[in-house]
C-alpha cells in the first residue's frame, strides 16, 4: 500500500524472533502504540475503511481492545469485549477452539450485542485465524452479522484468511 500512514505504523513494528517461544517471529506493535500520531494515523484508516452501518465493534484480548475501541469512539459506536473466560461477570456465550499447541476459550456477554446488528470484529493481527472464526461464532451465536473484520497485521503464510471464509468471515481488512 502507498498509505503514508500505513507506511509509517509499519516502519514502527518490531519483529521479534524466537518470542514468546523458538521459531515465533513475534509482531511487537508497541512501538507503534507509542506513537501518537502513527497509533492516531491506524484509527483514521481503520475507520475509513470499515463499512457503513456498522452498530457496534467487537475487539478481541487483549490486542484487540488496543485498536477496537478507539475504532468504536470514532464510529460513533459502542465497543464490546471478547475476552478469556473468567473475565466478564454477567452471562455469556463461550466458544472452544484449537491452537497450534492446546487449546483456547473465547467468551462475550450476551447482552453486548443484539440480534440483527452490524458488527465491525477487530484483532491486532491475523495468523492462522482460530481467534477470529472463534470470535466470529460468539457474533453469529447472538444472531448478529460480521460486517467486516479488521487486523493491522496478517502474517498471510498461514492461510488465515481462507479459515476465516470456512467461519463465514469473508470480509477481511488487514493493513500490513
Ligand atoms: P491466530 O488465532 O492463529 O490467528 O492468532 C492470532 C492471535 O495471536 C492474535 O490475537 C495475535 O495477537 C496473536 N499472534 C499470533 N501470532 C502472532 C505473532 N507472530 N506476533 C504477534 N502476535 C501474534
Amino acid at each position: 500500500t502507498s498509505d503514508p500512514r500505513v507506511e509509517h505504523a509499519a516502519s514502527l513494528i518490531r519483529n521479534v524472533p524466537d518470542f514468546p517461544k523458538p521459531g515465533i517471529q513475534f509482531k511487537d506493535i508497541t512501538p507503534l502504540l507509542g506513537d501518537s500520531g502513527a497509533f492516531e494515523g491506524v484509527i483514521d484508516v481503520l475507520a475509513e475503511s470499515a463499512p457503513a452501518g456498522i452498530d457496534a465493534v467487537c475487539g478481541v484480548e487483549s490486542r484487540g481492545f488496543l485498536f477496537g475501541a478507539p475504532l468504536a469512539l470514532r464510529l460513533g459506536v459502542g465497543f464490546v469485549p471478547i475476552r478469556k473466560p473468567g473475565k466478564l461477570p454477567g452471562t455469556v456465550v463461550e466458544e472452544h477452539f484449537d491452537l497450534e499447541y492446546g487449546s483456547s476459550v473465547l467468551a462475550m456477554h450476551i447482552d453486548g450485542i443484539q440480534a440483527g446488528q452490524r458488527v465491525l470484529l477487530v484483532d491486532d493481527l491475523l495468523a492462522t485465524g482460530g481467534t477470529l472464526c472463534a470470535s466470529g461464532k460468539l457474533i453469529h451465536r447472538l444472531g448478529a452479522e460480521v460486517a467486516q473484520v479488521q487486523v493491522v497485521i496478517e502474517l498471510a503464510d498461514l492461510g488465515g484468511r481462507a479459515n476465516l471464509a470456512t467461519c463465514g468471515l469473508n470480509e477481511v481488512l488487514a493493513l500490513l
